[in-house]
């Protein structure tokens, strides 16, 4: 199927085409038609599977049919981060070129007042970030009483990120009579909840897990003491002569302390996160993408929706808390169909939260060696050995080396249980 045969207006596949997009991803096809007949829709779509187009293709067509002019904004896009909402508002100008469709984007840590003169103006699309959009509605600024298309972008990163109850205000300034697009990867209670109150008789669309990142990305571990990581990680970069690598740390602190370390290391990098001003985000994002700077330290937060084509690689450095995180971190490459490969640098004390991870995704992640960075397994085994051999002593001879294999590989088991299942697991 090609987009000529979504019926969308000529103009609209132009803009279509010069991006160099081919084809309708999945969660396209299916939307898109949906959308255009007027209906609400409830869609469960991994990262990197063109959701952006999916929406906004099929409204910049309504609003580009329907009758032009009015001051006030038509669609309210709501993303749960600043860099999110900046990369969907360049989509819809993209997408838009050549219509009679006025776009702008809303975000906080900017000055207030260009964006209250641009809404003056009048504006067809505005995409935006839930704080400061209610900072100009309660200034009156803004006026949202004739939106007649409400978009929520990652809904379950914005309930995640505590906006619900801004949501839920921003909510009460648009009309009732409006159609309501919801986007979200998971379904929690909280979720379907929300969605509940915002959609009138969705159509709810999933795409087959097939297309997750999960399945194109190709993953692995390295098992790594913490302070053998960066070496690691700099070795890592330099043999594989990678050049564009985004990496994941726990803290805001920990990625700037990396930075800072794979600079004297040789290697570019520029960190990005929460604590930085919104000029200090999007020039780090900038000088990546041009390739200026070879390495994005970022945080989970700070790195959720970025849209870096092609990126070939991503390192865990810390892996996250929580499983759900490494799916969207590893979702950052390999997008739209590209090759990618994601790494995870894992130390003694996170052997945990990979199983989580890996109970989640459901697979296995394969572990993966470094020449000369074995010592952290060899170091298990020899902490095994020494532990049986202390056992040994505390308990007579029950361990010894001169007992049977088959024992002697019981006692491990019993050390390292998730070690063993692993090597059995690699066997089968
Ligand atoms: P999501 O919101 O699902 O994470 P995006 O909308 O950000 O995904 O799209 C991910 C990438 O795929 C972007 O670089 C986008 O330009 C590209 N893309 C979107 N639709 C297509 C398509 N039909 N063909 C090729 N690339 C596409
Ligand atoms: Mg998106």
């Amino acid at each position: 199927m090609s987009f000529e045969n979504l019926s969308l207006n000529p103009q609209i596949l132009t803009n279509v085409k010069f991006q160099g997009y081919v084809e309708p991803t999945p969660i396209q096809k299916k939307a898109i038609p949906v959308v255009l007949r007027g209906r609400d829709i409830l869609a469960g779509s991994q990262t990197g599977t063109g959701k952006t187009a999916a929406f906004t293709l099929p409204i910049l067509n309504l609003l580009a049919e329907g009758k032009p002019g009015g001051h006030h904004p038509k669609a309210l896009i709501l993303t749960p981060t600043r860099e999110l909402a900046a990369q969907v508002a360049e989509s819809v100008e993209k997408y838009s070129e050549g219509l009679a469709v006025r776009s702008t984007v809303i975000f906080g840590g900017v000055g207030i007042n260009p964006q209250i003169q641009r809404i003056k103006k009048g504006l067809d699309v505005i995409i935006g970030t839930p704080g400061r959009l209610l900072d100009l509605i309660y200034q009156k600024a803004l006026d949202l009483s004739k939106i007649q298309y409400l978009v929520l972008d990652e809904a379950d990163r914005m309930l995640d990120m505590g906006f619900i109850h801004d949501i839920r205000k921003i909510i009460n300034f648009v009309p009732k009579k409006r159609q309501t697009l919801f986007f979200s990867a998971t379904y929690s209670s909280e979720i379907k909840s929300l969605a509940d109150t915002l959609l009138n008789k969705p159509e709810m669309i999933e795409v087959a897990r097939q297309n997750t990142a999960a399945e194109t990305v190709d993953q692995g571990f390295y098992r790594v003491g913490k302070g053998r990581k960066r070496a690691l990680l700099t070795y890592l970069i330099k043999s594989g002569d990678w050049h564009q690598i985004l990496v994941f740390t726990k803290t805001k602190h920990g990625a700037n302390r990396l930075a800072v370390q794979l600079d004297k290391d040789g290697i570019t990098a520029t960190a990005i996160h929460g604590n930085k001003s919104q000029g200090a985000r999007t020039r780090a994002l900038a000088g990546f993408k041009e390739n200026k700077v070879r390495v994005l330290v970022a945080t989970d937060i700070a790195a959720r929706g970025l849209d870096i084509d092609r990126l070939p690689h991503v390192v865990n450095y810390e892996l996250p808390l929580v499983a759900e995180d490494y799916v969207h971190r590893i979702g950052r490459t390999g997008r739209a169909g590209c090759e990618g490969e994601a790494l995870s640098l894992v130390a003694e004390d996170e052997v945990k939260l990979l199983q989580n991870i890996e109970k989640l995704m459901k697979r296995k992640i394969p572990l993966k060696h470094a020449k000369g960075f074995s010592e952290s397994e060899k170091a298990l085994e020899h902490n095994a050995k020494a532990k049986s051999s202390i056992k040994k002593k505390q308990e007579g001879s029950q361990y010894s080396g001169d007992q049977p294999k088959a024992k002697r590989n019981s006692a491990k088991k019993k050390a390292y249980p998730w070690w063993k299942k692993r090597k059995q697991g690699k066997k089968t």
